[in-house]
């Protein structure tokens, strides 16, 4: 473990509350600091998931990730204090699969980053619908490609018709939830938190 000590770390990622349920959003006070998000990298630095604090210290504990960067927390447990991680680095190199995140409302919002997909109007999620490009009705099928995030008026102005047919138009083409989205997702979590940024930003 590194020798750098610092001083109290804020809250990361505060825009990015509910993205990862993993890395619920709790101030990381003595009895929450456990629950403190950490930005796990592979063993070549690339950023690949947000765990909790718990996790990431099992995860260094079990010799299979290394602590790159603290969050100014210890973690005092029978005769032991550890730093708690900010940052992890897996000691192995983990070859990523293409994973799919399961079809839902919620990743779809996300995905979409709850704009309509249509007039780029951003809501809350209670305020905005999924709505099927192909109509249901007009054999669209409830997939990644066929779902976006869409505002109520304009899901009332498309009724049941192709965009096309009544002069609308995606903002662009609806895709599967993949790395490339959960990247972003970590560099909204990851913004104001400087420990982060350096392995996010590049
Ligand atoms: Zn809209």
């Amino acid at each position: 473990m590194s020798g750098r000590i610092e001083s109290e770390a804020g809250p990361t990622g505060r825009h990015a509350a509910g993205l990862f349920a993993a890395a619920a959003m709790h101030r990381d006070s003595n009895g929450n600091a456990l629950h403190a998000p950490v930005l796990v990298l592979n063993a070549s630095y690339e950023p690949i998931n947000v765990c909790a604090a718990r996790r990431a210290l099992v995860l260094v504990l079990k010799g299979v990730a290394m602590t790159e960067e603290e969050n100014g927390h210890f973690l005092h447990a029978a005769r032991i204090a550890m730093r708690v991680p900010s940052v992890i680095r897996l000691l192995e190199y983990r070859r990523i699969p293409h994973q799919s995140r399961a079809l839902s409302r919620k990743n779809i919002l996300l995905r979409d980053r709850n704009t309509c997909q249509y007039c780029a109007t951003v809501l809350c999620s209670g305020e905005l619908t999924l709505d099927h490009v192909i109509p249901r009705s007009r054999g669209g099928s409830s997939t990644w490609e066929n779902l976006v995030a869409c505002c109520h008026p304009c899901n009332r102005r498309k009724g049941n018709q192709f965009p096309l047919e009544v002069g609308m138009k995606l903002m662009r083409e609806p895709r599967a939830f993949n790395l490339h989205t959960s990247r972003h997702i970590m560099r909204l979590m990851g913004r104001s938190d400087d420990k982060w940024r350096k392995y996010l930003f590049y």
